[in-house]
């Protein structure tokens, strides 16, 4: 009987069969810092009241702006 190893990113939760490949992964995924801004529609237009995108800033220090589908 043969023995297999997995790794799972435990970020994304993708499998590898390479531990490098699953330390790569987690490394390249870049964390939210915090909302630095949210854009709102009026109560006629979205009863939900929910934003409809905002912006993130990132542990890279860039601004990523996130829509509602
Ligand atoms: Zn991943």
């Amino acid at each position: 009987m043969k023995e297999v190893k997995h790794y799972i990113c435990e970020i994304c939760n993708t499998e590898y069969n390479e531990r490098q490949k699953a330390i790569d992964c987690e490394k390249n995924h870049c964390k939210p810092l915090e909302i630095i801004e949210a854009k709102y529609i009026s109560l006629a237009q979205n009863m939900k009241g929910y934003p409809t995108s905002i912006s993130v800033k990132m542990a890279d220090g860039t601004i990523q702006i996130y829509k509602r589908s």
